[in-house]
């Protein structure tokens, strides 16, 4: 279990000990905090057929079963591989599974990870079962974004807040994690994350960070009248999606004065400028599946960027 996860844990523990935990709980919190993994010790706790000092035995027949990803008793809804959404079909067989006896303890379960995902009618499906659960039907929803989540449906949830943990212990976690990595990229990659310790060990591996840090020093370059490095725009064309996540996180920063451009540069920060080019890059970040190539609206991004630092001398 993740460090930061154990406090959720206990509490969990102690509200099923006290039969306070209901019977439709939604892990909430934003993306990178393991709330995933959270959701399935939860299930597995609910449907372990002997639990050890509340955690779930491992051995039993249902922890073998929840192992090999056949237990009877528990559905799990996902977003179909060829949709973007979960569907109104995906849930009405959740709904189907969970009206049934259980097959092996007490408890059927249906585990809906992505719930925010779930379109207009599929919630419509769920309300039925949130509003009238069968006896013994549980369900564990999980959110990144539970304001997405229709009323109806999040006033029938118990909703459980899964919270960044406090930066000293993920700076821990990150340091036993990604050792290839100094404390200050450390310290970096966690504040790009928003405190989610997963998002952060992620940009650390995956080098998004230094690509973004190439990105911000080229910005910067351009600020203080430099000319950019001829090629650049093209190789950051390969990796469209995550040069405009860039864009959009430095010129964020940069309007809120966080990091302060003018100090890095000398230039003068203009925050409502510095917005426009904001919402350029999450518009460049939209635009960036579709047919425009993705070169020439990094080069008009780039152009407008550099418009905003008069030469100087
Ligand atoms: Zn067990």
């Amino acid at each position: 279990m993740l460090p930061w996860l154990r406090t959720c844990r206990d509490h969990l523990n102690q509200s099923l000990a006290n039969e306070r935990l209901g019977h439709a709980p939604l892990l909430h919190g934003p993306a990178g905090l393991g709330k995933r993994s959270l959701a399935d010790w939860l299930v597995r706790r609910l449907l372990c057929l002997a639990p050890n000092d509340g955690n779930p035995c491992g051995a039993c027949r249902a922890c073998q079963l929840l192992d090999s990803g056949t237990h009877p008793d528990l559905f799990a809804a996902a977003v179909p591989e060829d949709r973007t959404q979960l569907t109104v079909d995906v849930i009405r067989e959740l709904n189907r599974g969970l009206e049934l006896t259980p097959a092996l303890g007490p408890r059927r379960i249906g585990l809906i990870a992505e719930a925010d995902q779930m379109n207009r009618n599929a919630a419509n499906a769920l309300l039925k079962t949130l509003e009238e659960p069968a006896g013994q039907a549980w369900l564990v929803l999980v959110s990144d974004r539970p304001d997405a989540l229709p009323a109806t449906v999040l006033s029938r949830c118990q909703k459980l807040a899964v919270r960044p943990p406090p930066t000293e212990q993920a700076m821990a976690w990150l340091a036993e994690e990604v050792k290839a990595a100094d404390p200050a990229q450390h310290e970096l990659a966690l504040e790009v994350a928003g405190g989610a310790p997963l998002r952060a060990r992620q940009l650390l591996q995956e080098q998004s960070l230094e690509f973004g840090l190439e990105i911000r020093s080229a910005l910067l370059e351009m600020a203080k009248g430099n000319v950019l490095e001829p090629g650049l725009t093209e190789t950051w064309a390969g990796r469209a999606d995550e040069a405009w996540h860039w864009l959009a996180f430095w010129t964020r920063q940069w309007t809120g004065s966080a990091l302060g451009l003018g100090e890095d540069t000398g230039a003068p920060a203009d925050a409502e400028r510095l917005a426009e080019r904001w919402q350029a890059a999450l518009t460049g970040r939209a635009l960036a599946d579709g047919s425009i190539r993705a070169d020439l609206l990094l080069g008009k991004w780039l152009l407008e960027w550099e418009a905003l630092f008069p030469p100087r001398g």
